[in-house]
């Protein structure tokens, strides 16, 4: 008999040091049908599962999806207005339904709710046992997600994506179809959560570097060689949420003995003890970085300078000027770089193409990204900033499927650097960013990444070598200089 699924979704990852809230107007929001419409094909998680549900000829209820690009907490019209859709959708067909598949990120922090998605589960499942009522709920998680004790209890299970950059994202949703398939034959299945002391910035929990490497392959051994382990998640956290939750995890859903499940966390957990000064990667300072690349005789392929304190996939504004600033005063050439500045492209927009143009580009969004740069340079081009995904696994793709707007844009150049200045803020995971926009970035000698890891598919094969530099930003890897106050005494420093 064919299964009904409720389908539904909310995607944010929350950076609570940022001043500005994230409001209604930033989540992009499907209702019912428009869940499947627009997600069919388009790379993200969500589509990942159509594919799945179709194949299996279960009958999909799409209920509500909202996803927003990481930025500031999020606010209580927003919260309120996903939760009303959800349960009303959910009163409706609850009666009708075999199981519950939620794609989340598991890193939103909200107005009234801390730990979003926990509150959340905990809430769907009371809503069940109040209409008497007892269905499988399967999620699927970024990697990123700091997982709360309330998101494993009041889930069935929970899957996360494995790389990082998030190559994975749409196939994890598939593995989530699949082990709800299995529940349905056999639905006695336990998780269980164990949170750590330890707190990594984003630089530290790449999946191709230990820790998160070699914590990953012994998961991934446990899972062959054990046939009652369903699954384990190696959680690396998402370190710019001052909640207490926030942090690296482990859990693990069995079919087995939940003593012997924890026996394994307990063991992925003693490597991460052993690996975790490569948790916590050095970066260059300004002066370093610079001297190196003054050092370099002859630049053939690309150079990435890495700003993961401006790392716009985790919220910060990318519009950062500290680094660039410093390049241009250096009289480096060959620069490629992105900011996001809305009056400046807006003014570019007001310019004539080839016209010689003067702006105070970047650092408008708050205090903490530099201060603006004055730039003279030529109108190169002008566009509507909208660009179909180079790699349709591009961790972009995770977050908002292979279609991307970069709001109205423009090129500007002169001798030493071509900028694309862009109007919605928009993480440098896709070389398309860039060709869309005319500039290719291997005749560049140096670009500015803003990003921490999910830059490398996209840039790595093109570069020569890259140097993550320690610049002015609220994304900043030294998380000392972040003013943590719900932690507790969690680790955020090996210093
Ligand atoms: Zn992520």
């Amino acid at each position: 008999m064919s299964k009904n699924i409720f389908l539904a979704g909310i995607y944010h990852e929350t950076h609570t040091f940022l001043g500005e809230p994230t409001k209604l107007k930033d989540f992009i929001v499907y209702h019912d049908q428009e869940i499947i419409i627009e997600n069919t094909g388009n790379g993200s998680p969500t589509d990942g599962f159509i594919e799945y549900a179709s194949q299996k000829d279960w009958n999909i209820i799409p209920g509500i999806q909202m996803s927003a690009r990481p930025s500031g907490t999020v606010d209580e019209v927003s919260e309120n207005y996903f939760k009303e859709n959800i349960f009303d959708k959910l009163k409706v067909c609850c009666h009708t339904i075999d199981a519950i598949f939620l794609v989340l990120h598991g890193a939103m922090v909200s107005k009234n709710h801390d730990d979003f998605e926990g509150d959340l589960l905990k809430e769907i499942q009371g809503f069940l046992t109040k209409e008497n009522l007892s269905v499988p709920i399967v999620a699927v998680l970024d990697l990123h997600a700091n997982v709360s004790e309330n998101m494993i209890k009041h889930s069935t299970c929970v899957f996360a994506y494995r790389k990082n950059p998030h190559s994975d994202a749409r196939e994890t949703a598939v593995k989530a179809a699949s082990i709800l398939n299995d529940l349905f034959l056999d639905a006695k299945v336990e998780q269980i959560h164990l949170g750590t002391n330890y707190i990594l910035p984003a630089t530290g929990v790449g999946t191709a570097n230990d820790p998160m490497k070699a914590i990953l392959e012994e998961a991934l051994k446990i899972e062959k060689n054990d046939p009652e382990i369903i699954c384990i998640n190696v959680m690396a956290g998402y370190s710019y949420a001052d909640i207490p939750d926030c942090g690296f995890s482990l859990n693990c859903c069995t079919r087995g003995d939940i003593s012997n499940a924890k026996k394994y966390l307990d063991n992925l957990f003693k490597i991460l003890e052993a690996k975790i000064e490569s948790g916590y990667p050095k970066e260059n300072s300004l002066d370093e970085a610079l001297t190196k690349i003054n050092n370099i005789e002859e630049i053939t392929k690309p150079v990435l300078l890495i700003e993961p304190a401006d790392n716009i996939g985790g919220g910060t504004p990318g519009d950062a000027t500290d680094l660039l600033d410093r390049l241009l005063q250096a009289n480096n050439k060959g620069i490629v770089a992105i900011i996001n500045d809305p009056e400046s492209a807006n003014a570019c927009h007001r310019a004539q193409i080839n016209e010689e143009i003067q702006l105070y580009i970047g650092a408008k969004f708050d205090v903490f990204h530099g201060k603006p740069i004055f730039i003279k340079a030529k109108l190169e081009k002008i566009s509507d900033g909208t660009f179909e995904l180079e790699n349709k696994q591009s961790h972009l793709a995770s977050m908002m499927g292979t279609k991307i707007s970069m709001g109205p844009s423009a090129v500007i150049k002169n001798d030493q650097v071509t900028l694309l200045i862009t109007s919605i803020k928009t993480p440098p995971m896709d070389l398309g960013q860039l060709t869309s926009q005319g500039i290719n970035p291997r005749d560049a000698k140096l670009i500015i990444i803003k990003a921490a890891v999910s830059h490398k598919d996209a840039y790595d094969p093109i570069a020569s070598q890259s140097f993550y530099i320690d610049s002015q930003g609220l994304c900043t890897s030294n998380l000392k200089r972040l003013p943590f106050k719900k932690i507790g005494n969690k680790i955020i420093s090996l210093d």
